[in-house]
């Protein structure tokens, strides 16, 4: 009977061993498919403005050099596709820091209302183009909180500039404040193309685009959701969205009040 005990034992060893094993092979094989996709969606990202540039130059060295109009349109394209790459760059750079929990926050007090003030002038461009309204319900005061400064720019800029890359022509996109016990609560609502149910939990993942083609269209990486969830999470906060397909899209989150 004891020999029977030990052999079921080893039995039960072998056998959890083997389920360790078989996680972790699971484990590996999923992380491998996940490298792949992300390296195979980092360099289709990054042909098309190398396509681009290509074929600004081919255009300019087959002749277009001599026309001074040609040059110049040219070469401010070969400008925007370069912005463009270095975009994709630093976001790559923000979300491998982010995701490897190498990002150290260097919280600060600071005003939000100025930088709403801050971030709507860096968009007015974009919005303008799009005659889309940006509108701020400013406070009087300034509204104070603790949290990292350029990382929080970043979430704003991401947001607004999403309001604004996804809105209607003649929409708006507003930013709201509300005050929650100890945190503020920041929304950002545009009166865009909305987000259908479906895709609605997918968009903070990263590389995720709604309706390829029509994003396609606006560019972007499909990093910067992601880049803004992870900011907020580690500032131990919450992101929420809520949206409704042709009427628009509600971005909420949340941050430490400062005393
Ligand atoms: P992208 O670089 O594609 O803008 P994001 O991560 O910022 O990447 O957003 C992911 C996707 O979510 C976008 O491609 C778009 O389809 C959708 N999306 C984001 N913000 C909005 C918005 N305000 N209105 C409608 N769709 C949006």
């Amino acid at each position: 009977a004891q020999e029977g005990n030990v052999i079921a034992d080893v039995r039960r060893e072998v056998e959890e061993w083997a389920k360790n094993q078989t996680q972790e092979i699971t484990r590996l094989k999923d992380l491998e498919r996940y490298r792949k996709e992300f390296v195979g969606n980092v360099s289709h990202e990054l042909k098309t403005p190398i396509f681009n540039i290509q074929g600004y130059i081919l255009t300019l060295l087959e002749g277009g050099l001599d026309d001074p109009k040609i040059n110049k349109l040219y070469l401010k394209r070969t400008e925007k596709s370069i912005d463009r790459m270095i975009s994709i760059v630093e976001d790559l750079e923000s979300i491998t820091k982010l995701e490897s929990g190498e990002l150290k926050l260097r919280i600060e007090s600071f005003d939000l209302v100025k930088m709403v003030d801050e971030v709507f002038e860096m968009e007015m461009m974009m919005a303008n183009e799009r005659k889309i309204q940006l509108v701020f319900e400013r406070p009087e005061k300034p509204v104070l909180v603790r949290a990292d400064k350029k990382r929080i720019m970043e979430v704003m800029t991401n947001l607004v500039a999403n309001g604004i890359k996804y809105g209607k022509r003649k929409g708006f996109v507003k930013v709201s404040f509300y005050d929650l016990a100890g945190n503020v609560m920041i929304e950002v609502m545009d009166n865009g193309i909305g987000i259908e149910k479906n895709d609605l939990p997918r968009v903070f993942e990263r590389f995720y685009r709604v309706d390829k083609s029509r994003s396609r269209e606006q560019g972007g990486t499909g990093l910067g959701l992601s880049i803004v969830k992870h900011i907020i999470e580690a500032h131990k906060q919450t992101i929420n969205v809520k949206s409704v397909v042709d009427e628009g899209t509600t971005f909420t989150f949340t941050l430490e009040k400062a005393k």
